[in-house]
C-alpha cells in the first residue's frame, strides 16, 4: 500500500507551500484505503488568497475584454473535453460512482462552459436613443470583484463547472473550496484554467472545512458566495454571507418524489424508478428517494423494480459495474440503519442492500440498492434524505394525495410524474411546489442554457445556477443616462429629472 499523497490549495496558479496546521483524510470509497492528505485551509490563507484574488482582478481580468475572455473560455473547454475521461477516473477514485457516471458529471459540467462561451452575447446590455432630447440611456452589466463557490462531495467536477466558468466568463476572480472528501478533480479541473491562458489569481482552490468557509464568509472583500451542499449548512451559509452584505445563492438538500399514475408505462416507470433511485448510488441531489405509487400500481410496480435491482452489480466503480460505494464509511453506515425500519411501523424493508455480494477487493464502502415498502411521513425512512441508494414506496390512493404529500414536503427541488395522461402532467407541472419538474423524466436536469435549482428548503436566495440567472447572479446592472453637450442646455432646474 502507498503512503497517502499530500494535496493543498492552488493559489495564484501554483500549489501551496505553506505547512498545514490541520489536515483531512482522503479515501477511495472502493478499497476503503487511505490515498490522500489534504490541507485545510486556515482563516490567515484565506485572507491573503482573497488579498491576492482581488489584487488579479482589479490588474488583469477586471476590463479584460470580452475578446480576451471568450479566448480563455473556449481554450479551457477544448481541454475539459480532452481530458474527461481523466477527470472521470480522479472522480471514481475518491468519489467512488462509476467511471461512466464520472464521465457523464464532467460532460455536463463542460455544458456549462459551454454555455459561458457565449458571454459576449450574454452580456449584450439595452440602449435607448432620446429618452429625453438628445438624452440616451443605456445599461451594462458588470462583474462583482472576488466570488466564492462551496461545492459538495457527491459532484466534485460537475457542481463547481456550475458556476465557475461563468463567473469567470462575467469578469470575477474565483475562491472554490470543494468538499474535503474529494478534492482532487477540482485541482485537475484548475490546472487546465492555467493552461487555457486564464492570469494566474483570477482562479484559486482553497481546500477546507468549516474554518475555511466561515472565513469567506467573513472576508468582506468576497462579493458573493454560491453554495451547495445540505439544507443546514445552506442555511447557515445564506444567513451568515447575507448578514454580512454579500449576495448568496445557496443550494439545500432534497427529497425527490416520483409520482406514478395507473395510466403509466410501468416498465419506462420501473426502470426510471431503479435508474434514478440507485444511479450514483443515491448520493445524487436529483436522485428519486420517494416513489408514490397510486394504487392499484404499487404491486405490479415494485415486481417490476425488483427484477430489475436483481440484476445490478454494486462493486467497484472502474470495474463496469453498475453501482459504485458509499463516499465514506461513517456515511455508509447511516444509510444502512435506515434499513432498521421500527417494528410495528407497517414499512417493510423488500430488499436489503447489506445483504449483498460486492464485486470489489478490499474493504469498500459499500451497500447494495435497497427497497423499502409502505413507508409514510413520520418515519425516518420518509422524513430524512438519506442520500443513498434506498429506495421508498409510498402508497397513495389518488393523484390528489400524492400531490398534498410532495407538496408537503420542507424539500423542493425535483420531481417527476409518470403518466399517459396529458391533462394529469399538465396539472402537475402547474400545481406542484417544486423547482424542476419531469414528465416521464425522472432526472430534470435543467441544460447549462435554463437555470437550476429548487423551492423551499431546497434553495436559500433568489437565483438559480447557471443559464441566464447564472450571469445575472455574478454581474451587478448599471444603467447611464447620458448627454453630451450641446449649445441648448436647459440652466439650473432643481425640480425631479422629467423626460421633455
Ligand atoms: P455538506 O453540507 O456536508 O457540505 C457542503 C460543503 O459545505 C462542503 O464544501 C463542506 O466542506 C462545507 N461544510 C460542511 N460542514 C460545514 C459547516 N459546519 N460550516 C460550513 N461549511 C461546512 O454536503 P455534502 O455532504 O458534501 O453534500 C451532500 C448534500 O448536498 C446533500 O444534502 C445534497 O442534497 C446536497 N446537494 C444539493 C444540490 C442542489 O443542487 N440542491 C446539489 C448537490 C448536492
Amino acid at each position: 500500500m502507498s503512503s497517502p499523497a499530500r494535496i493543498t490549495h492552488l493559489i495564484a496558479g501554483s500549489p501551496w507551500e505553506g505547512t498545514a496546521e490541520r489536515t483531512s483524510p482522503v479515501y477511495n470509497p472502493a478499497t476503503g484505503e487511505q490515498t490522500g492528505v489534504l490541507d485545510l485551509a486556515s482563516k490567515a490563507v484565506i485572507d491573503e488568497v482573497v488579498a491576492n484574488a482581488k489584487t488579479s482582478w482589479v490588474a488583469n481580468w477586471q476590463n479584460a475584454s470580452l475578446t480576451k475572455r471568450t479566448q480563455v473560455l473556449f481554450a479551457f473547454r477544448e481541454l475539459l473535453n480532452a481530458r474527461k475521461d481523466e477527470i472521470g477516473a480522479l472522480i471514481t477514485a475518491e468519489h467512488g460512482k462509476v467511471l461512466s457516471d464520472a464521465i457523464g458529471e464532467v460532460t455536463r459540467g463542460l455544458e456549462v462552459a459551454e454555455f459561458a462561451c457565449g458571454i459576449p452575447h450574454l452580456l449584450k446590455g439595452g440602449f435607448s436613443e432620446n429618452v429625453s432630447t438628445k438624452v440616451d440611456v443605456y445599461s451594462i452589466r458588470q462583474s462583482l470583484g472576488v466570488v466564492a463557490v462551496i461545492s459538495p462531495f457527491n459532484f466534485p467536477a460537475m457542481v463547481p463547472l456550475w458556476f465557475v466558468p461563468i463567473a469567470i466568463a462575467c469578469g470575477n476572480a474565483v475562491i472554490i473550496k470543494p468538499s474535503e472528501k474529494d478534492p482532487s478533480a477540482v485541482n485537475a479541473v484548475a490546472t487546465l484554467w492555467k493552461e487555457a491562458g486564464l492570469p494566474d489569481g483570477i482562479l484559486n482552490v482553497v481546500h477546507g472545512d468549516k474554518e475555511a468557509v466561515d472565513a469567506l464568509l467573513d472576508n468582506p472583500d468576497v462579493r458573493a458566495v454560491s453554495f451547495v451542499g445540505s439544507t443546514p449548512i445552506a442555511k447557515y451559509v445564506y444567513e451568515k454571507g447575507t448578514a454580512n452584505g454579500k449576495r448568496v445563492q445557496a443550494l439545500g438538500g432534497a427529497k425527490n418524489h416520483m409520482l406514478v399514475l395507473p395510466d403509466a408505462d410501468l416498465d419506462l416507470a420501473a426502470d426510471a424508478a431503479v435508474n434514478a433511485g440507485f444511479g450514483s448510488a443515491g448520493e445524487r441531489c436529483m436522485a428519486i428517494s420517494a416513489l408514490v405509487a397510486v394504487e392499484p400500481v404499487a404491486d405490479p410496480l415494485i415486481e417490476k423494480i425488483k427484477d430489475r435491482m436483481g440484476k445490478l452489480v454494486t462493486g467497484d466503480g472502474t470495474r463496469g459495474t453498475d453501482m459504485g460505494p458509499l463516499v465514506t464509511r461513517e456515511h455508509r453506515d447511516k444509510v444502512a440503519s435506515y434499513l432498521d425500519v421500527e417494528e410495528g411501523s407497517g414499512a417493510e424493508v423488500l430488499v436489503d442492500g447489506r445483504e449483498a455480494d460486492f464485486d470489489a477487493d478490499g474493504d469498500g464502502f459499500f451497500l447494495a440498492p435497497s427497497l423499502i415498502d409502505k413507508v409514510a411521513p413520520g418515519m425516518p425512512q420518509y422524513d430524512d434524505e438519506i442520500f443513498g441508494p434506498v429506495l421508498s414506496v409510498v402508497r397513495v390512493a389518488s393523484y390528489d394525495e400524492g400531490l398534498k404529500l410532495i407538496n408537503d414536503s420542507p424539500f423542493g427541488n425535483g420531481t417527476a410524474i409518470f403518466t399517459n395522461d396529458g391533462g394529469a402532467a399538465r396539472r402537475f407541472q402547474n400545481e406542484v411546489e417544486v423547482g424542476m419538474v419531469g414528465i416521464n423524466v425522472p432526472i430534470p436536469v435543467p441544460m447549462a442554457y435554463f437555470s437550476f435549482g429548487g423551492w423551499k428548503a431546497s434553495l436559500f436566495g433568489d437565483s438559480h445556477a447557471h443559464g441566464m440567472e447564472g450571469v445575472h447572479f455574478f454581474t451587478r446592472g448599471k444603467v447611464v443616462t447620458s448627454r453630451w453637450l450641446d449649445p441648448s442646455h436647459g440652466g439650473l432646474n432643481l425640480g425631479f429629472p422629467q423626460n421633455v
